[in-house]
């Protein structure tokens, strides 16, 4: 009896355990999808920051750190992006809780520190498709560390992400390239494309900076407001997590049109489809972002 009683214990931990999945916290969108589809059937994702949340100002409430203390492991994108959360990870860290920036994979050499953004790397580089996916092997890893039964798994999911992100990146150098050099000049709210611009070839100007913390100044708005006249620029832009009050005003003073709304720094609701993609996806959300800025500017 006993030992039956045994047995059975034995068996139901077995079970148990085989169902339980590593519980993966994530702060923006684009790395929430990334560690699914590596982690696939063995992980679950939280992400905190849903659509047209901006990280630069998010604050993490109450309820993100009980969710980021739950998590087998955190992964989060850094380089600053998630400006107000570095104390918390910091003390997670310190409580030897594994959390992760997966920016930390991609070489520092292939970072900018634009002079606005005091010393510190430009963090927005998911537009660079060929640098996000340089993200994937920190995933891998942290992964593994928590879970090395599932590390085959997690190795052979990544390897086949890194493919399918090296298609999108030609998919967007073909895209891009429907327009000429002189057309492709992206005006939007703040400076999240840099590494988009010189990925696909664009001039890229934003009226805020590459943080959202500081607001337009006038005479910045004045001064796009002329570029935008004396290089005949077709469209500019808004973002999904930005204000867009200040762009609206430089399309009125300048008399050019909106070009529509772009993702800069969360993506869309899970399974909003847009021009026949999902912008609730990582892959969706750059092929809408490509479709709808050449659109506007051919
Ligand atoms: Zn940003």
């Amino acid at each position: 009896m006993v030992s039956a009683l045994a047995a059975l214990c034995v068996a139901g931990t077995v079970t148990a355990f085989a169902q339980e999945k590593i519980k993966a916290t994530t702060t923006i969108g684009m790395v929430g999808d990334l560690v699914k589809q590596v982690g696939g059937d063995r992980v679950e994702v939280n992400s905190l920051m849903g659509p047209g949340v901006d990280p630069h100002l998010y604050k993490p409430t109450s309820s993100d750190a009980a969710r980021l203390s739950r998590a087998d492991v955190i992964f989060y994108s850094g380089l600053m992006l998630e400006g107000r959360m570095g104390d918390l990870f910091a003390k997670l860290a310190r409580a030897d809780k594994p959390v992760y920036p997966i920016t930390e994979s991609v070489p520092r050499s292939q970072l900018t520190e634009p002079k606005e953004f005091e010393g510190h790397y430009d963090p927005h580089i998911w537009f660079d498709v060929s640098m996000w996916a340089e993200t994937v092997p920190t995933i891998i890893k942290g992964l593994s560390e928590i879970d090395p039964a599932g590390k085959a798994t997690y190795e052979k999911n990544g390897a086949a992400l890194m493919d399918r992100m090296a298609e999108l990146d030609e998919w967007c150098k073909d895209t891009a390239a429907q327009l000429s050099e002189e057309q492709r000049i992206l005006v939007t709210s703040h400076d999240a494309y840099n590494y988009f611009g010189r990925a696909y070839g664009f001039r890229v100007i934003g009226l805020q900076g590459v943080s959202t913390v500081s607001e337009a100044a006038l005479a910045d708005m004045s001064s796009l407001v002329d570029f935008i006249k004396k290089q005949k620029v077709k469209a500019i832009f808004v973002e999904t997590s930005v204000n867009p009050a200040a762009i609206r005003r430089v399309s009125e003073d300048a008399g050019v049109k909106i070009g529509g709304e772009l993702f800069s720094d969360a993506m869309g609701e899970p399974g909003e489809m847009k021009q026949g993609v999902d912008t609730g996806t990582y892959d969706g959300m750059v092929r809408y972002n490509m479709t709808t800025i050449v659109n506007a500017l051919k």
